[in-house]
């Protein structure tokens, strides 16, 4: 049993609001070190975006598909130390507009299907071809550096994977057109001359066995949790019951809107239960043509059952996903990075530096997009800070 030291005056040493992967991480920390956390949160679950809601017996992603994915060895240990993780490998199948099915990231598997190259050399003479057509006709232009998503994207693969798999794919998931896009956002996408359909470079990635509720809840345990209840609804009251808040919602809204609004894209679920064990074989199909509405449809079981077990349940539940501009009232998702929204950003973290009591962690506190391994991490480093 841990021992727990209370102040003098507050009924908590931490006020933590959100109990999301950050605000969870922070609680275990703090309560196995013998502090008293209050977890309050508006919505009526825990867990925040990696909340899984039961349906026919299968985890569904509420919040979108989340795959945990990481190289970082402390963080791998310390998730597997609280539930252990199943061997899931984020393999995701593209339906393009010509109506085939191609292996992503781009490999060896991509190529062939597309071109019918069946070594890495002519693959990449393939590529090279593709890409020099783009590059000439940039440097005629006297472009000699991708000043956009398009130019980025064709200079990395050519024309070919650019038309079938990217331009459709990446204006549905922006709405904005590719050659008004930043270079930056199809950098990080891998390109392979190996058969190796793996998303992920990360040395370690899986699902929780059990579900991600499984991970949240064993995070909290030890603390006491308040759900359905918005820290702004009460917040001086709030304040004043811990000696220090872990603030993971909005900073926008925690200074008033007083600089503006920041902006946010979000994505609109669609999700059916069918009844068949095995509707599209794959856990992610990315539908990369303009002319459908969806970006992707994920088929839940598939991050969990693997091998005949898919068929042990006859039923299966899939999300088709619309990415949408947010709205008040919406779940702010991916934070719009433009220069405008760093800018207002910035203003609301000068104020947030200067709180003695307030720590400001995770993707609404911070205005960033962090992936899960991340956030763990950096629900540390705010730890370690005490
Ligand atoms: P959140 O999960 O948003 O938690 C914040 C919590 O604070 C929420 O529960 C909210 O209700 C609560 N809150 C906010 N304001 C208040 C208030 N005023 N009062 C009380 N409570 C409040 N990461 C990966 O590693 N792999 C993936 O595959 C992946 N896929 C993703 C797909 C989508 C569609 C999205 C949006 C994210 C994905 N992520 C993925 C990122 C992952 O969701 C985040 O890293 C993680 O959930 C962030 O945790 P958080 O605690 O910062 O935020
Ligand atoms: N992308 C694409 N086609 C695909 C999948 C991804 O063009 O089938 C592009 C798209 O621009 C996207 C970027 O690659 O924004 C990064 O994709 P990833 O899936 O890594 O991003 P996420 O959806 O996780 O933000």
């Amino acid at each position: 049993m841990p021992i727990i030291r209370m102040s003098a005056n507050k009924k908590y040493d931490f006020l933590i609001v959100g109990s999301g992967l950050f605000g969870a991480t922070f609680a275990r920390l703090a309560t196995d070190a013998g502090k008293r956390c209050l977890v309050i949160d508006k919505r009526l679950h825990a867990g925040g975006n990696i909340y899984c809601e039961n349906i026919e017996g299968i985890n569904v992603h509420k919040y979108g598909a989340h795959i945990f994915h990481t190289s970082d060895k402390r963080v791998w240990d310390f998730v597997n130390s609280i539930v252990p993780f199943n061997r899931y490998t984020n393999s995701p199948v593209a339906a393009a507009p010509d109506g085939n099915l191609y292996n992503l990231p781009f490999n060896m598997n991509t190529f062939y299907k597309m071109w019918g190259v069946k070594t890495p050399s002519e693959a990449k003479a393939k590529i090279d071809e593709q890409r020099g057509d783009a590059i000439e006709r940039m440097s005629k232009a006297g472009i000699y550096e991708a000043r956009n998503l398009e130019e980025q994207a064709i200079s990395l693969v050519g024309n070919d994977i650019y038309e079938l798999l990217i331009k459709g794919y990446t204006e549905k998931q922006w709405g904005r057109p590719c050659d008004q896009l930043p270079a930056f956002i199809i950098r990080r996408l891998p390109v392979r001359l190996t058969f190796d359909n793996n998303y992920f470079n990360d040395a370690y990635q899986g699902i929780p066995i059990g579900g991600y509720n499984k991970l949240i809840d064993r995070l909290l345990e030890g603390s006491e949790l308040k759900l359905g209840t918005d820290f702004f609804q009460n917040r001086h009251y709030w304040a004043s019951i811990a000696d220090k808040i872990v603030f993971t919602g909005k900073i926008d809204e925690y200074y008033g809107y007083r600089f503006g609004r920041l902006e946010y894209r979000t994505v609109k679920f669609e999700t059916e239960i069918i009844n068949e064990p095995n509707y599209q074989g794959n856990a992610v199909v990315n539908y990369t043509s303009a002319d459908i509405p969806f970006t992707r449809i994920i088929e839940h079981k598939h991050f969990e059952a693997f091998g005949d077990d898919v068929y042990s349940n006859p039923h299966t539940v899939i999300s088709r996903e619309y990415s949408t501009e947010w709205t008040d009232g919406m779940e702010p998702f991916y934070p719009v990075n433009d220069e405008k929204n760093q800018e207002t950003y910035k203003r609301y973290k000068e104020l947030a530096d200067r709180e003695p009591n307030v720590i400001f962690g995770g993707r609404l506190a911070e205005y960033k997009y962090y992936d899960m391994a991340p956030i763990i991490n950096q629900a540390f480093k705010q730890w370690e800070r005490f």
